[in-house]
């Protein structure tokens, strides 16, 4: 489990990177196979339960046919065809920010409650670190990478610039909206615009889809639109996307900050403003690490902490109107984020340069229907996991197509009992700045590798969550071992990360540095 940052916490040394030369690659071209173990179920309906312990890395076949019998029975009862389903994103919400994931402050009690009744998965991991290439991966169920959506322009050589779009570059993917559409659902996106606009290919198999280009948009904005859609569609089946910056760093609460939980005796140094944040995020990139005072860093996560608080509000707001329209029986819902914040865990502010936890680690919850016991799983699942989950819920069978194309792998046997064991993999092509893959392994193995060096960095998570000890030199096997099934990995998925070079600028992701 990630770390919970403290009041106290404050500056936490970078890690070091150590260069590898290239020469010193060495892969085992073995096949390896996905790490994937389906145990007898477990009762994991407390939040303190020990962790499982940890099995051998390969598909375990041993169950017996009663044992499998009864998973296809308690299979059955999760097949909520024709249910709706409510897909909702907090655009940047770190995961160590939610109180029923082990924040001290409360926060979230909106989004705990949901929890109280729900599978809450601790230890999900995106695909990426900010949100063009986390978002599109829940609606293709395809990597970063094959999706191709990694930066916010597919050209930009001025005064030549192409806005990236799915269409143009993975035509051929067929999206969740897609899939839920022709089996009979109408689909509504409510959207606070910026990374997952429009333009991008998002609306891609939705009737409605609500932004407005270039805003970082707040759920003022997106829920209301959302409430009248569902007015308007209620005796059908539905599909809804909900997603505000409410927390985001270019976003401020409507009337300003009311500094709910700054210090007192906090000097203002900071006022908390998006210019703020978007000069401390350039700093920090320029500089290669910033410096803070540690009053600086409550400062920030004390205003990340109001705006999740009255995120969290619009939400409930939302909850109870959703409620009154007669709908909360007989619909799923999946709250999430794309990635987190950084505060400086790593000497940087904001999100998109790294891949470490308090980026890739985000908050997954499933609600179903007629469930009401709240239930933990502390396995490691990625957001690749969400669209096939999402369609095995609702009872869909994909076709053919679709199933060739998805890559993860549905989570409902993980909610069921099962334990799942499994690599995770997240990317990052930041602005053409910075190309990082990392993969994290079931017992918390997580190596980072920087492609543009070559550098790597080893952590183990469950002694280290916060990732300040790089192992990568004190436990080279470790750290060989884990970068062979990484380079194996991207190449099962048709990018052979030895056969690029990694060149580096820096791109615009956000239109006022489009120069
Ligand atoms: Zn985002």
């Amino acid at each position: 489990m990630t770390k919970v940052p403290t009041e106290t916490s404050g500056v936490i040394i970078a890690s070091d990177t150590y260069a590898v030369a290239r020469g010193n690659f060495r892969f085992q071209h073995q096949a390896w196979v996905f790490c994937f173990v389906l145990l007898a179920a477990c009762g994991c309906g407390s939040t303190d339960r020990p962790p499982r312990s940890e099995k051998s890395n390969v598909i375990d076949d041993t169950q017996s046919t009663s044992q499998k019998r009864d998973d296809a029975e308690n299979r059955a009862e999760l097949s909520f065809k024709d249910y709706n389903l409510v897909f909702v994103s907090f655009d940047a919400l770190q995961a160590a920010h939610v109180s029923c994931l082990g924040y001290p402050r409360r926060v979230t009690p909106t989004i705990d409650s949901i929890a109280a009744r729900g599978f809450s998965f601790r230890n999900a991991a995106s695909v990426s670190s900010w949100t063009v290439p986390a978002s599109m991966t829940w609606f293709t169920g395809v990597y970063p990478s094959e999706h191709r959506m990694v930066n916010k322009y597919a050209v930009y050589d001025p005064p030549e610039t192409r806005i990236a779009d799915l269409r143009d570059l993975s035509p051929n993917l067929v999206t969740l909206a897609d899939v839920l559409k022709q089996h009979g659902y109408a689909t509504g996106g409510f959207t606070g615009n910026a990374g997952v606009s429009g333009g991008f290919g998002y609306e891609q198999g939705f009737d409605t889809y609500y932004y407005v280009k270039g805003k970082f948009g707040r759920m003022d904005e997106s829920i209301p639109r959302a409430l009248e859609w569902l007015k308007t569609n209620k005796d059908k089946k539905l599909f809804l996307f909900l997603h505000g910056y409410d927390v985001h760093g270019q976003s401020t609460p409507p009337g300003g900050y009311d500094y709910r939980f700054v210090d007192e005796d906090y000097d203002q140094r900071y006022r908390g403003a998006e210019l703020e944040q978007e000069l401390l995020r350039e700093e920090g990139l320029q500089k290669g690490a910033l410096t803070m005072r540690d009053e600086d860093v409550r400062f920030w996560r004390a205003i990340y902490d109001e705006k999740i608080q009255r995120a969290d509000a619009k939400f409930k707001r939302f909850l109870d109107e959703f409620t009154r329209l007669g709908l909360m029986d007989k619909t799923i819902f999946v709250l999430t984020s794309d990635h987190g914040t950084e505060f400086f865990e790593h000497r940087r502010i904001d999100h998109g340069f790294s891949l470490y936890q308090e980026l890739v680690h985000v908050p997954l919850i499933i609600q179903l229907p007629g469930r009401r016991k709240g239930v933990t799983i502390d396995d490691r699942v990625s957001s690749i996991d969400l669209m096939p989950t999402m369609l095995d819920l609702l009872g869909i069978e994909p076709s053919e197509k679709v199933r060739r194309q998805l890559r993860g792998q549905s989570l409902v046997p993980a909610i069921q009992g099962s334990t799942v064991k499994r690599d995770v993999f997240s990317e990052t092509n930041y602005r053409e700045y910075t190309y990082k893959r990392s993969i994290t392994a079931p017992d918390g193995w997580k190596l980072i590798f920087t492609l543009e060096q070559p550098a790597r960095e080893l952590y183990n998570l469950r002694d280290d969550p916060g990732e300040t000890k790089d192992l990568s030199t004190a436990n080279s096997g470790k750290a060989d071992e884990l970068e062979r099934r990484l380079f194996e990995h991207f190449k099962s998925i048709g990018h052979d990360l030895e056969a690029r070079s990694w060149p580096i600028g820096l791109n615009p992701v956000y239109p006022s540095q489009a120069k």
